[in-house]
């Protein structure tokens, strides 16, 4: 923690210019305002007789937040929750489809080059129960958000189109949904198409663990159709089943807290920010802290119908709030705070910390086989080295795996998020980021995005051509021997 001769001056009670005279003695010309290590802070101590101790300043930030976050609500409070529902899958399976099919609009056709560019999220009604769709573009989005520590959702469902059956990019949302400890429900999706055998990608589901209930497993999987409409309410009823099996709970009674899933400013509008309510009820006029950014909430809208002003908005519930600053990231947790002078104060000092971490650099994060052996906890616990593994042929991922098999070492425990054939993807770097995994990549390289962002993100993409060398370099690691790659 760097501490400044002001700092020092005023804790101790010792003129500053004595502590500059000090450290002229050794050769350091300081001003003021400029910062030492802790060592150099203990030699000057030391020379004025005085003790110091280092502790982390409290902030706002943990005063209040950490106080929200953890605040324990009463058992009596607590009520039963729309569940939170992300559809992944591969492209072109027909999620974007499947979503305006179950609530009752037509996107697909309005979009520019079919692409869906922005997250949909909308609440609808089955039965007098309340279902949320989080509608995210492609899985990375949905692990980036997971990455920033916001985990709204409670069951992904999984789109597989009936044609096609499971494809790479079905895989890897496989693996995301496991990361993400979420339950999974396919919609085995275009039944409609004359002559499908739905039979062929059931066994791909099984062949990638999920084990259809039809078939003795416990994966539900719903034979539907986007066009015809069929499959739709037993689609629907079974993401209830699921959600009832849960018992998803909140307490609307108290101040809400949630997640930004994108924002923007809007002419005429200022900032609109489509936010989900994880936990409380939001209320139009209640102060605003979402990462950066703060506000008055001036007004709510429903999401469905965009013209639709609302009061108040409970557990589980997407909105299109107003009222914000500035445009809070995807992914930004909210909170409500009593008083709008802290709301500011608790933004502006994140912008000051965002302006001073662009300004330095701040190094990797993540775990890298080097840095493994240093952060192991050396408890009684055994922990878990996440691994994702690309390779140019599904023969060397078997192979790899098996060899994982025979490294047994007592505090830790190899796991492997993914596995599949194919250079290292964005969407692979997005997931070890998410979940603090290291990427191993067997005569595959990276492309140029994803090793940018790899860089970005501090992790670590360790590329071999040797079988041996994989489990010989893990072994290492294990030990704290590995030197770090040339
Ligand atoms: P996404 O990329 O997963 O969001 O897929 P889309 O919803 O954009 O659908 C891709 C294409 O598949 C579109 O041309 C849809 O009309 C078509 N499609 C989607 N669902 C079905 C279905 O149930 N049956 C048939 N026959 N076509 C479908």
């Amino acid at each position: 923690l760097p501490c400044t001769v002001r700092d020092l001056s005023e804790a101790a009670g010792i003129p500053a210019m004595q502590i500059q005279r000090i450290l002229m003695q050794e050769g350091v010309m300081a001003k003021i305002n400029d910062t030492m290590d802790e060592e150099l802070t203990e030699f000057i101590a030391a020379e004025l007789g005085v003790d110091v101790d280092f502790v982390q300043p409290v902030t706002l930030e943990d005063q209040l937040l950490t106080s929200i976050r953890e605040a324990e609500d009463p058992e009596d409070q607590l009520e039963p929750r729309p569940p939170v529902i992300t559809f992944l899958g591969h492209v072109d399976h027909g999620k974007t489809s499947l979503l305006d099919r179950l609530i009752g609009i037509n996107v697909v056709s309005g979009e520019s080059g079919g692409i869906t560019q922005h997250i949909r999220a909308y609440q609808i009604e089955k039965d007098g129960a309340g279902i949320s769709f989080v509608d995210t573009p492609g899985h990375e989005a949905f692990t980036e958000m997971r990455a920033r520590g916001a985990n709204v959702t409670d069951i992904a469902v999984l789109v597989v189109a009936a044609d096609d059956g499971v494809m790479p990019q079905t895989e890897e949302a496989i693996s995301h949904a496991k990361a993400a400890e979420v339950p999974i429900v396919v919609a085995l999706n275009k039944i409609d198409i004359p002559g499908i055998d739905p039979n062929k990608a059931m066994a791909d589901l099984s062949a990638n663990g999920l084990q259809p209930s039809e078939w003795g497993g416990d994966i539900e999987v719903v034979k539907c159709s986007a066009i015809t409409g069929e499959g739709m309410d037993d689609l629907l009823e079974t993401l209830l089943t699921v959600a009832d099996l849960h018992e998803y709970k909140a307490n609307p009674h108290r101040s809400a807290l949630g997640t930004s899933l994108e924002a923007q400013q809007e002419s005429g509008h200022g900032v609109v920010a489509k936010v989900i309510v994880e936990n409380g009820t939001l209320r139009v006029g209640d102060n605003v802290v979402c990462g950066d950014s703060y506000g008055k909430v001036r007004a709510m809208f429903d999401t469905l119908r965009p013209e639709l002003a609302i009061q108040e908005a409970g557990p589980s519930t997407p909105v299109n709030l107003l009222g914000l600053d500035v445009a809070p990231a995807a992914g930004e947790h909210f909170y409500v705070l009593d008083d709008i002078a802290q709301a500011r104060e608790l933004a502006e000092t994140r912008r000051e910390q965002t302006r001073k971490e662009t300004l330095g650099s701040t190094g990797p994060v993540h775990v890298t086989l080097e840095n493994l052996f240093d952060r192991l906890e050396h408890t009684e616990e055994v922990q878990t080295l996440n691994l994702i593994l690309r390779s140019d042929v599904r023969g060397s991922l078997e192979a790899i795996q098996k060899e994982f098999t025979k490294l047994d070492h007592p505090e830790v425990k190899l796991k492997t998020l993914l596995a599949t054939v194919g250079g290292v993807t964005e969407g692979d770097v997005q997931l070890a980021h998410a979940s603090d995994a290291v990427i191993l990549a067997f005569n595959v390289v990276p492309d140029e995005k994803a090793r940018q962002l790899a860089d970005r993100l501090g992790v670590q993409i360790r590329r071999y051509d040797v079988i041996y060398k994989i489990t010989d370099d893990l072994k290492l690691a294990l030990e704290g021997m590995l030197r770090p790659e040339e």
